[in-house]
């Protein structure tokens, strides 16, 4: 639980010509602030006292790379920015039945709707979105007709692996089974506190971009044992009024070639796993591929839990592990309740065969997460010219009719060496990775990091409805191709109605005595 007083780090770079704050302020209207700047990349602060319902403010840069309690330092004292006084604020006659509305965001630009709109948020839901909402409200925020989109969705990160790059040797051959092999040493020795402390940097930077709920996959195997989801469990706890996080349990190992895995994996859906995964193609051969699929599907339904496997993440054109997924999805009657994750080969199919499997796959309801940053940096390595792309068929699954989803998969480690779990960032790599560059395929694109990706979750409440979960991102933009393609800065980040994260980008050219102003977000 963050409480006020409790700071928020973020690691940070200062630029000339750019400053960027972020400041995260959350607690409802229990009365506490929290607050996060982000000077340059982020950079971190936090202020202790203000009462939250009375005004948010944001406050002057620090850095730090630590949680803290207690007393604000010195160096972090509360340098107001921008101010505005809430409180209970008696609009007009327009009533809503007695009860104030716990925020209204005023002045939203939306997709679809030519006039600039106002949403008023009641209990974590959007209430009423509209013309002017009138009535009362405890708090209201001008998006100053900026563009609100719903918050974004992380559907396939790695939160137990991510920041491990500095503790690692290099991976030299770039390839998967390096990444897999390096990260031994670090799972025989870190400890929950270590992974946990890792996975909230992560969680930090995507709370900052915009994403408010995050489904990560965890290592269980013989290594490291149930310690990375402990770590990752023991994040999501300290970060669950921030962001919801699903845990996957992922044998990266293998099952049938890891003896003892399939134990582990019955242990941590006891121990706090929400769905389970899988890694079949990892396995000795096609035997040990289905029985390793079998093991999972069969832990799910004693879980009565979703499915989220990786599948088919090799070059190989005879790897054949998503054609047994959808058996055993078929076979356990589990349609409708299976994600395969990252389905490199398909991109290596013979073309006949490829459309006969994913007919097959849009008949038993599978989702799909494709993760196009980290596998166009590992996928084609022992390639000559052409070089494969580790990519499924996008285009021919969106013809299809098929949920694509993208996500992030791995960040700073041995797999991916940059990222920071910014969906909007990926959305561009996407487009790049998949030739997405038409209006209708980058509304894809998009989709692929908002709506698509809830519905490879299992969110309900998804979107900007009356009834909505009321998580929302302001976009210094006032359209989402444009922010997709200037990679706006997320101005303010709304989780079940409170602010809890906002971000200032200002940029100056100088020339000679003048200055002259930003070019602005539009
Ligand atoms: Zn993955």
């Amino acid at each position: 639980m963050v409480n006020a007083g409790v700071i928020l780090p973020m690691m940070g770079v200062g630029f000339v010509s750019e400053q960027v704050c972020a400041a995260a302020v959350t607690a409802g209207f229990a009365g506490l602030l929290l607050c996060v700047i982000v000077f340059a990349v982020i950079v971190t602060a936090a202020s202790g006292a203000a009462p939250a319902r009375d005004r948010i403010e944001e406050i002057g840069a620090g850095v730090d790379h630590q949680r803290a309690a207690g007393p604000v330092p010195a160096r972090w004292a509360p340098r107001a920015v921008w101010h505005r006084q809430l409180g209970r604020l008696p609009v007009n006659a327009d009533a809503t039945g007695g009860v104030p509305f716990d925020l209204v965001v005023r002045n939203c630009r939306l997709e679809g709707r030519d006039r600039l709109a106002d949403i008023a948020i009641s209990s974590g839901l959007i209430a009423r979105v509209g013309d002017r909402v009138g009535g009362e409200c405890l708090a209201e925020l001008d998006a100053g007709g900026r563009l609100v989109s719903s918050a974004f969705v992380q559907p396939h990160i790695h939160l137990d692996k991510a920041g491990t790059l500095p503790l690692l040797g290099e991976n030299r051959s770039g390839t998967l089974a390096e990444a897999i092999g390096i990260l031994h040493a670090i799972k025989r020795s870190a400890s929950a506190d270590e992974v946990a402390a890792r996975a909230e940097v992560v969680i930090r930077q995507a709370i900052v971009s915009g994403t408010t709920r995050i489904r990560s996959h965890v290592d269980v195997d013989t290594i490291g044992g149930l310690v990375p989801l402990r770590g990752v469990v023991q994040a999501a706890r300290e970060y669950a009024d921030l962001c919801e996080i699903q845990t996957v349990i992922f044998p990266q190992e293998g099952i049938v070639r890891d003896p003892g895995t399939a134990g582990l994996m019955d242990a941590a859906m006891r121990e706090g796993g929400d769905l389970v995964g899988g890694m079949p193609h990892w396995e000795a051969d096609e035997q040990a591929a289905r029985e390793h699929i079998d093991i999972c599907m069969r832990l799910a339904q004693r879980y009565d839990t979703d499915v989220d496997m990786h599948v088919d993440e090799t070059d190989d054109p005879g790897s054949r592990t998503l054609a047994m997924l959808i058996d055993a999805t078929v076979g356990h009657g589990w349609q409708g309740r299976v994600t395969a994750g990252h389905c490199c080969a398909m991109a290596a199919w013979e073309d006949e065969y490829a459309a006969q499997v994913l007919a097959r796959a849009a008949a038993a309801g599978l989702r799909f997460v494709t993760n196009p940053a980290t596998n166009l940096l590992l996928q084609g390595r022992a390639d000559g010219e052409p070089r494969r792309r580790g990519l499924p068929r996008v285009k021919q699954m969106l013809a299809a009719g098929l949920p694509v989803a993208c996500g992030q998969d791995c960040v700073h480690d041995g797999f991916y060496p940059f990222g920071t779990a910014d969906q909007l960032q990926v959305a561009l790599i996407f487009c790049h990775a998949a030739q997405l560059s038409v209006p209708s395929e980058i509304d894809a694109a998009l989709s692929a990091i908002r709506h698509t990706a809830a519905r490879v979750m299992g969110v309900r409440g998804y979107g900007l409805e009356p009834g909505c979960t009321a998580d929302l991102v302001v976009l210094d933009s006032d359209s989402m191709h444009e922010a997709l393609r200037r990679q706006a800065a997320r101005r303010w980040v709304i989780r079940r109605g409170s602010v809890v994260a906002s971000t200032h980008a200002t940029t100056t050219i100088h020339r000679g005595d003048d200055d002259e102003p930003s070019p602005g977000r539009r």
